[in-house]
């Protein structure tokens, strides 16, 4: 078997993380580095490594949770402007091989 990933590491509790939401398909937790007032990390439960490892048949409806989960986190912390962001491979700045959706927001 792989190695966990750290957001699996977080998701099982063997890494502290600050939880804002969690449901069957995916969590979000605040992000340790934040670069905006609000910045949360909108992760799904399935260890998907990135954009690329998406399954055709069955991984896109994850896809859309995480936009939707984001969408009302923004609402209810009253952001007035936000930012949705996948980063997708290391040269796209993506550092953690487990799909996560950036939430940075603005109030
Ligand atoms: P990415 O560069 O898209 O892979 O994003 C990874 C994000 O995870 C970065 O914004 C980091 O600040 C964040 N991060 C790293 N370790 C942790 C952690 N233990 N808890 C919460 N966020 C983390």
């Amino acid at each position: 078997m792989s190695e966990k990933t750290l957001f699996e590491k977080i998701i099982d509790g063997e890494v502290p993380g600050d939880f804002v939401h969690k449901d069957d398909i995916c969590v979000a937790i605040k992000d340790i580095n934040p670069k905006a007032p609000v910045h949360y990390l909108i992760v799904p439960r399935k260890p998907i490594p990135g954009i690329h490892e998406l399954d055709e048949n069955e991984d896109w409806p994850i896809v859309t949770h995480l936009f939707k989960v984001a969408k009302g986190l923004a609402e209810s912390e009253s952001c007035e402007g936000y930012r949705l962001q996948f980063n997708v491979g290391e040269k796209g700045g993506q550092i953690i091989p487990h799909l996560h959706l950036h939430l940075m927001g603005w109030k």
